[in-house]
């Protein structure tokens, strides 16, 4: 299978939306096929997203690279990921930043990204599995953090985890129908920008909804 035939494609559907050169690089060298379960490797380079197990997702090509290029990462940054799942953005976030912190409340899913991320040579990405805490206090503040599961409003803890003048990309809205969400903490007041409209499986625990 030409898997760099495929990735190439996927990377010109990007072009017409992305224009941050350095994501559109990365993403075109980072093996998306190795993310996805096996059976559905021939599936990997479609811009959809695809189930990884666990009622989870890889999150869709084109709404990644819109979230990376969010952050404008510049390299020098210390990121947070709340949502390991695959580890794919998080491969992301590793090439286009000093380092990672990302947490994962399934332990699992956090184990085999673990794994693929180590093979793959990743030496600036720490994953932790967290339980009901929301991101990873030890290491705030943060640059930039990303979550890449949905929330009914923008969580407080996350905001106090996040560096003055630093940006936070979240999905917030309903279950089933989310604005993706840029917020730049200042001192006095933060901006909110709505970047688009999206659809992310839940946040589970502090800052989800009640029942989740
Ligand atoms: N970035 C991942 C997306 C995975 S889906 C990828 O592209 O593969 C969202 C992930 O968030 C799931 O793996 C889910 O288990 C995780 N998650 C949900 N709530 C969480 C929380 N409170 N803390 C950490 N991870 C959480």
């Amino acid at each position: 299978m030409d898997f760099a035939a495929k990735r190439a494609h996927l990377i010109e559907i990007l072009e017409d939306e992305i224009k941050d050169r350095c994501v559109l690089e990365v993403m075109g060298r980072i093996p998306r096929e190795l993310f996805v379960p096996e059976s559905f490797s021939l599936a990997a380079y479609r811009n959809e997203p695809l189930l990884i197990g666990h009622d989870q997702t890889i999150s869709q090509p084109s709404i990644i690279a819109l979230m990376t290029e969010a952050l404008e990462l510049t390299g020098n940054e210390k990121v947070l990921e709340i949502g390991t799942g695959s580890g794919y953005q998080t491969a992301i976030l590793a090439e286009l930043s000093k380092n990672v912190i990302s947490t994962e409340r399934i332990p699992a899913l956090a184990e085999k990204a673990r794994n693929l991320l180590k093979e793959l040579d990743y030496h600036n990405i720490t994953i932790h599995i967290t339980g009901n805490r929301l991101g990873w206090e030890a290491d705030a503040p943060y640059a930039a953090i990303l979550v890449t599961a949905a929330a009914p409003q923008v969580p407080n803890c996350l905001i106090e985890q996040l560096a003055f003048g630093g940006k936070m990309v979240i999905p917030v809205g309903s279950r089933n129908y989310q604005q993706l969400c840029r917020i730049t903490r200042y001192k006095h007041g933060n901006q909110l920008e709505n970047l688009c409209s999206c659809r992310f499986v839940p946040l589970i625990g502090t800052g989800a909804w009640e029942d989740e």
